[in-house]
């Protein structure tokens, strides 16, 4: 595919159908993605590998995750499309786009500026309704809008989940999805939250680079991490 992306269509296919394999069945997902161009989200230098089933880097030594992941993270939070959710880790915007395409409400926090704006610029790119974009330190929440009732994180977590985030889901079924272990590789987790009781089910292992902040990995236990592409 050249770097404009000119003929991308047949590739972007070819990618669902890798994706669908892996066990992705919920077409309303696989619609998403269908209408997200993944080679807006790329940097030109990696444009030809947009419709692979990598991660690719993204700047400020962070990625956009695999598509497979995406599509499997998306699925297993069983939007309806009524949802209120909050993201942690916009990234490139990638998964952002796909999200809005399928909940009511969406707030996104990324601890990057230079990133949070280069995901403006992509997603300016689509015609998506309104997104809150907040730059800050995402393992905290984000009170003003809180209850969710989904929480998205896209990096990993260290093996006890940030509290702030269990304690901004719905008490009726709040879903809060995340990368959870140590740092260089995670059990995809699902914790859904029934009053005080918060119940857990895993999904596999991933690798996710590392969420950085109050509630999560301090810089210095991530210094010298780094992604393999
Ligand atoms: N979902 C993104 C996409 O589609 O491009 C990929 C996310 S990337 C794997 C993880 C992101 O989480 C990085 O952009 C990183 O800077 C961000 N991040 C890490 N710790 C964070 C924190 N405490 N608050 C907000 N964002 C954080």
């Amino acid at each position: 595919m050249p770097a404009n992306g000119v003929g991308y269509e047949a590739q972007l296919e070819a990618m669902l159908e890798q994706i669908r394999a892996k066990g992705v069945n919920d077409e309303r997902v696989l619609d998403a993605m269908r209408r997200t161009p993944r080679h807006l989200f790329v940097p030109e230098s990696h444009r030809i590998y947009a419709y692979d089933d990598h991660a690719l880097p993204i700047g400020a030594g962070q990625t956009i995750s695999q598509p497979s992941l995406v599509a499997q993270m998306t699925q297993l939070l069983e939007l309806t499309g009524r949802e209120h959710v909050l993201e942690i880790g916009t990234g490139s915007g990638y998964q952002t786009a796909i999200l809005r395409r399928l909940c009511a409400q969406l707030t996104t926090i990324e601890r990057f500026p230079e990133l949070t704006l280069r995901a403006l610029r992509n997603l300016s790119l689509l015609e998506l309704p309104p997104i809150t974009f907040v730059v800050g330190d995402g393992t905290c929440g984000f009170p003003p809008y809180a209850p969710y009732d989904c929480i998205l994180v896209t990096a990993g977590a260290p093996p006890k989940p940030p509290q702030p985030l269990l304690q901004q889901l719905r008490p009726d079924g709040g879903k809060l999805l995340l990368p959870l272990g140590p740092r260089e590789y995670q059990l995809l987790t699902r914790l859904t939250k029934h009053g005080s009781r918060v119940r857990a089910k895993t999904f596999g292992e991933c690798r996710f680079v590392p969420l950085v902040g109050k509630y999560g990995w301090q810089p210095s236990e991530v210094e010298g991490w780094r992604q393999d592409w």
